[in-house]
């Protein structure tokens, strides 16, 4: 299972640092200029995702995906990894979940989902084997995600996102989507959007799903949260007013490229160099945890005769 870190604008390079990073960018986070083609350090996979949760809060005026196709080609600009970009889709709101919202966001994201095909065969990209489409399955419960799980293969898409499930806190409810999504598409096939809890990890691992990706690195270092790995654990930083955990007034042993040469910027606030200094740090260990979560699945199955 693939790990991607979500990528915005205010962020470190964490390609700079991991040579293995996959990273999922929208064309909400980064600012009119932006393409991959101006990185040295390019990351190894790239999800473009269409933003579409940002568009749905900002309650500004609607999308439209010929524009959100426009610029996610703008950010494809001189990529020399693998990417995968996906269609404008239409979140659900976990508030407004009924039938009908469900029913019309879906039919919204299967609209949107078969301009996107037709966009994306008569462009330059469609030459490039680098640049695939993936769809975005939408849907509140089997009928629901089923339908449009199979109608988007039906259009002719091989790679699958599953969305909405990022605003759930329920771990059983996020399950059973996605074995819904799976049950359709293939697990192997399938990224799920937003979910990175450890607790999960090794569900998804179990299931065999393609990938996962998620903000938390950056957005525990804005809230001066430090990751440890090997137990996962979470800490506030000594100098923040307020923290959510135990404070920590001493960095704890680290191999990452922070820590190996000045630990103690994860520990200081004031300045946008600390955060992102404290994300990578938070990337690092939120990766080495989705290893040994991994790791410690793989000697399950292989016991020691
Ligand atoms: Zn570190």
């Amino acid at each position: 299972m693939q790990f991607y870190i979500s990528w915005s604008h205010s962020d470190p390079i964490y390609s700079d640092y991991f040579d293995k990073c996959n990273m999922l960018v929208s064309p909400t986070g980064v600012n009119g200029f932006f393409n991959f083609g101006k990185w040295v350090n390019q990351p190894k996979n790239i999800i473009i995702d269409s933003g579409a949760y940002s568009y749905l809060n900002s309650g500004g005026k609607p999308a439209i995906q010929k524009d959100v196709f426009c610029k996610q080609i703008r950010i494809a600009e001189g990529l020399k990894s693998k990417a995968l970009i996906c269609h404008l889709d239409h979140p659900i709101n976990p508030k407004n979940n009924d039938q009908t919202s469900a029913f019309h966001a879906v039919e919204r994201t299967l609209g949107n989902a078969y301009e996107f095909m037709n966009l994306y065969k008569t462009s330059k990209i469609y030459q490039s084997h680098r640049i695939e489409p993936m769809a975005t399955i939408q849907g509140i419960d089997y009928e629901s995600i089923t339908f449009c799980a199979n109608e988007l293969k039906r259009i002719g898409y091989n790679n699958f996102g599953l969305g909405s499930l990022a605003p759930l806190y329920n771990p059983s409810e996020i399950l059973k989507r996605i074995h819904y999504a799976s049950d359709i598409v293939g697990a192997e096939n399938l990224h799920v959007f937003g979910i990175s809890r450890i607790d999960l990890a090794k569900e998804l691992f179990l299931l065999k799903v393609r990938s996962i990706d998620s903000t938390r690195p950056m957005k525990a270092a804005v809230h001066n949260t430090v990751f440890y790995s090997s137990p996962f654990r979470s800490y506030s930083i000594s100098e923040a007013h307020k923290g959510r955990y135990k404070k920590l007034y001493k960095t704890l042993d680290c191999h990452c490229p922070i820590c190996k040469t000045n630990a103690q910027q994860i520990l200081k606030v004031g300045s946008n160099k600390y955060t992102k200094a404290r994300a990578v740090h938070n990337y690092y260990h939120l990766s080495e945890q989705l290893k040994i979560v991994k790791t410690s699945l793989n000697r399950l199955k292989c016991p020691k005769v």
